[in-house]
């Protein structure tokens, strides 16, 4: 929290009692949780009902339903302090925290009296969104003229969904999903698809695998499954194919939060690396007194900076869109976070020498926490496609 440029008194005070909570509920429960071998035994609800207990689990909901109203600048700088303690636990709350923003504004008045104060109270409520499937993933973020193959088909007061979506964040966990589905059929998905609210337990919706992943172990990915599940007409948000639009209209931070979490994974490998420097003795005094250790930390230290400093003006703008947004803010500020991460992660590694590769130490884990976004929120190489496509 000590690097990071803070505007006002109340941001201090939201972000000491979340670094209060990372170092009272997170980092003793981070390590085992992360090496338990089965990905559901991974996921803690005690840390989510701890969040809830604190109020960060709703902080973004405004004052009307029971949160602290946060701006996107503010919930980033919490996203980054949750990652310094866990990547996973970040993610389960970014996932719900944003989520719970986009409702707020994408939501009509009705779902939203219907939604929102069961979420504010229920001390397990999280959220996660379902865009991506086994054969279209990338397409979504570039545009591609294959419809999705998660498909609707039209009956009397709704919908009968049939598919699949995968990898989806907080999928066996959400108790509230915004899904992505082809309703207009042989229509490229920018033009066939709708945005559905689907409550967890609807029938004809349920759970598929729990992926077992590499890193960010604290939190579940799962597939989420379609089978002739009917959704009312009253769980459309916003008109029916215009579904591709709920993001991009209502969302654009999302590529901002993602660079955030995965800021916190470098930062806790920045403190690593300088802790062991400080103590590691070779060549006659410790790592931090031979001159290209020392610059290579004054460089992560810049990494972390710029990166930041990015995210926190992409988060700004996204909320004072006429002070000068322009769209590669939400593209580019994710992929500058994780390429930093990345490069922080391997020489944090490397400044470890053995004892880096070695799991005692907790540097591996940071490691592969430190590649989840890579991919995560759409692949860099994708997100630099799309952002040439807004500039040129
Ligand atoms: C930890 C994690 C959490 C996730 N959470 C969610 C979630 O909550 N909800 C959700 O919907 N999705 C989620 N995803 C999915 C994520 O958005 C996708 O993994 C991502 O969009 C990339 O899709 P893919 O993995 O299938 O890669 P692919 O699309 O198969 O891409 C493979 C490679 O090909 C490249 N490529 C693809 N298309 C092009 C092109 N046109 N030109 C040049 N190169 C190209 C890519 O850059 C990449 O290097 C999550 C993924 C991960 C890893």
């Amino acid at each position: 929290m000590e690097d990071i440029f803070i505007v006002d008194e109340q941001q201090r005070a939201i972000l000491k009692s979340v670094a209060r909570f990372v170092e009272s509920e997170v980092i003793p429960r981070a390590a085992k949780l992360d090496a338990d071998p089965d990905p559901e035994q991974s996921f803690s609800w005690e840390i989510v009902e701890k969040a809830h207990e604190v109020g960060i689990r709703t902080m973004t909901l405004s004052e009307k339903w029971g949160g602290a109203g946060a701006d996107s600048l503010t919930t980033a700088m919490v996203i980054e302090e949750l990652a310094k303690g866990d990547l996973g636990v970040s993610v389960i709350i970014a996932q719900t925290l944003k989520i719970a923003q986009i409702m707020q504004k994408a939501l009509n008045a009705g779902q939203q009296a219907r939604i929102l104060p069961a979420f504010a109270k229920d001390p397990r409520g999280v959220l996660a969104i379902g865009i991506t499937e086994p054969d279209n993933a990338s397409n979504y973020f570039l545009p591609h003229p294959t419809p999705f193959r998660t498909g609707a088909r039209k009956t009397g007061g709704g919908w009968v969904v049939n598919g699949m979506k995968h990898f989806i964040s907080n999928g066996n966990r959400a108790s509230h999903y915004l899904v992505f589905v082809q309703t207009e059929p042989g229509r490229p998905m920018a033009e066939g698809s709708t945005c559905f609210l689907v409550e967890r337990g609807r029938p004809g919706f349920t759970i598929g695998r729990v992926h077992d992943k590499m890193g960010e172990r604290l939190a579940n990915n799962a597939e989420l499954v379609f089978r002739d599940c009917f959704i009312p007409d009253e769980n459309v948000v916003g008109t029916a194919g215009n579904g591709f639009n709920v993001l991009a209209e209502f969302f654009p931070q999302s590529n901002a939060y993602a660079g955030a979490s995965v800021l916190g994974v470098a930062g806790a490998l920045h403190r690593k690396a300088i802790d062991w420097a400080r103590l590691r003795i070779q060549g006659g005094r410790p790592l931090i007194e031979h001159d290209g250790i020392r610059a290579q930390l004054a460089e992560m230290r810049m990494l972390m900076d710029a990166a930041r400093s990015y995210i926190h003006r992409a988060c700004w703008l996204a909320d004072h869109q006429e002070h000068g947004w322009d769209r590669t803010l939400g593209a580019l500020p994710k992929a500058m976070a994780a390429q930093a991460a990345w490069k922080i992660a391997t020489w944090t590694m490397e400044i470890h020498g053995g004892h880096g590769y070695m799991k005692e130490l907790g540097v591996e884990k940071l490691v592969r926490d430190a590649a989840a976004f890579l991919h995560s929120d759409g692949v860099n190489r994708t997100l630099f496609l799309k952002a040439a496509n807004f500039m040129f």
